[in-house]
């Protein structure tokens, strides 16, 4: 029987389980709202397509069967390739959540279909590709450049041809259904500046239960569908309010883990954005665009559940804020002057790529002085199960130097002496901080101590 050791208490498969049974919460809640609900045929009133609430647990347990059944199948196949069967559920939750259902009453062309059983085939789609391509192909390189969910999405949205042209008009530009530029005053009661109906017209006839007959919208039943009930857009981001208190649950749990400044920058920095936006438009009531770009279901479930993915995000805390806050420009950007109102997807594979530039700036500085950091309650294992390194950063955190432990050991694999000098390796007193909290039981103590035993060679 292996020996019992002691580590912090947090694993990769608990942080994946953690996540998951949150991401099972959202969709629980959104299909009990979207239960009984389906689209209407815009001239006989008919009931189409299938019931919204039937359609997204189908989505969920197709999405996670897929993802699980790759897993599973390329283990089989390629020996190299780990099985890591919580991470996969993990990924088909995200891609059944941030796919786009219900069918907006100005909707004007589809550029993913928005009802079952078409949905069923591209969320099946998205999964296979974002498993194959970006998660495991992707891992191969020894680290993830983008969010495997996000870049899969982009990858179908362009590999069906309508990526460019369609996504901006996808809503109708004209007549009082049209859907207001976000480049020009916006107001519940005031025509906008393009001549189209109110802005706050146009978010109800968008977002609202489209079994009601929509004459007009007061600010409560604004307030009430960006918060509390949309129908339409991403399925995680149907209820704003379930995202955020879910959201805040599981980063209190995993807080040294969970990359949560990302989140919090990027709401602050969407909300001083849209204020200044608001003004600069000349908006009626500011409140109103920054609700919407706050609180639209791409914008509030991105930035919970997508921004955060640790393996594809900065390191450092400087660098994860500033991943905020870049991330809420280029959202917003997209938003006002593309028309692309779930252009957080594209900005976020963008903001992935600045990730390995990002881990440079605000690494702590290397000190030769002690300070014991406080860690974790420790856990004993009798059996140690190693995985990759998901970059939560934890170990950054808690050497008593200030070194940058997975930096160190990165640069050790590759012997890149000049880097570990950089890095000052050689200051690690072989504490074993850094590979007590690591949740993927990586032994960095001892390659940093062997680190520091090839500088002494030099
Ligand atoms: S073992 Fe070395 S690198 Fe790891 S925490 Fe201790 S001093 Fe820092
Ligand atoms: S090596 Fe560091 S960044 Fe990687 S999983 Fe372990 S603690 Fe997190």
């Amino acid at each position: 029987m292996s020996k019992v050791k002691e580590y912090s208490a947090m694993t990769k498969d608990k942080l994946m389980l953690y996540t998951f049974v949150a991401l099972v919460i959202i969709a629980a809640i959104t299909s009990a709202m979207w239960f009984g609900v389906t689209a209407k045929d815009p001239m006989t009133q008919a009931p189409i397509g299938m019931d919204y609430g039937v359609t997204l647990i189908l989505s969920c347990v197709i999405a996670v069967g897929v993802a699980v059944g790759v897993d599973v199948l390329l283990h089989k196949v390629a020996a190299d390739s780990p099985l890591n069967i919580m991470s996969a559920a993990v990924f088909g939750m995200i891609v059944a959540l941030c796919y786009s259902y219900g069918e907006p009453s100005m909707r004007a062309v589809e550029v993913l279909p928005l009802l079952a059983p078409q949905s069923f085939m591209y969320v099946a789609l998205i999964t296979l590709v974002g498993m194959v391509l970006f998660k495991k192909l992707q891992g191969l390189k020894g680290r993830k450049y983008v969010n495997p969910a996000a870049a899969a999405k982009l990858l179908v949205l362009a590999f069906v041809g309508i990526f460019t042209v369609l996504i901006p008009s996808d809503h109708l530009s004209t007549g009082m259904l049209g859907v207001p530029s976000l480049a020009g005053p916006i107001g519940y009661e005031v025509i906008s500046g393009n001549g189209m109906a109110p802005f706050g017209f146009y978010i109800y006839g968008c977002f609202g239960n489209p079994s009601l007959t929509i004459t007009g919208a007061t600010q409560a039943d604004i307030v009430n569908t960006l918060l509390l009930q949309k129908f339409h857009g991403w399925a995680g981001g149907a209820s704003s309010i379930a995202v955020i208190l879910v959201g805040i649950a599981l980063f209190a749990i995993c807080r040294r883990y969970i990359k949560w400044r990302i989140t919090v920058a990027y709401l602050a920095t969407t909300a001083l954005v849209a204020l200044a936006f608001a003004f600069a438009f000349g908006d009626p009531d500011p409140l109103l665009r920054v609700m919407f770009h706050l609180f639209i279901g791409s914008s509030i479930f991105l930035a919970f559940f997508m921004a955060t993915d640790p393996a594809t995000t900065p390191l450092t805390y400087l660098g994860q804020i500033i991943f905020g806050v870049g991330l809420a420009i280029l959202t917003l950007l997209i938003q006002t002057y593309m028309g692309f109102f779930g252009g957080s997807i594209l900005a976020l594979v963008v903001m992935n790529l600045t990730s390995p530039f990002l881990d440079k700036v605000g690494k702590l500085k290397p000190t030769p002085e002690k300070k014991t950091p406080k860690l974790p309650k420790a856990k004993q294992f009798a059996i140690v199960k190693t995985t990759d390194c998901i970059r939560c950063g934890a170990c950054m955190r808690v050497c008593c130097h200030k070194l940058s432990p997975i930096l160190i050991k990165e640069a050790f694999d590759k012997k890149d002496v000049n880097k570990l000098a950089k890095l000052q390796a050689d200051l690690c007193d072989g504490c074993g901080h850094c590979t007590f909290v690591c949740p993927a039981r990586i032994d960095l103590r001892n390659s940093i101590l062997r680190a520091k035993a090839m500088l002494r060679q030099q």
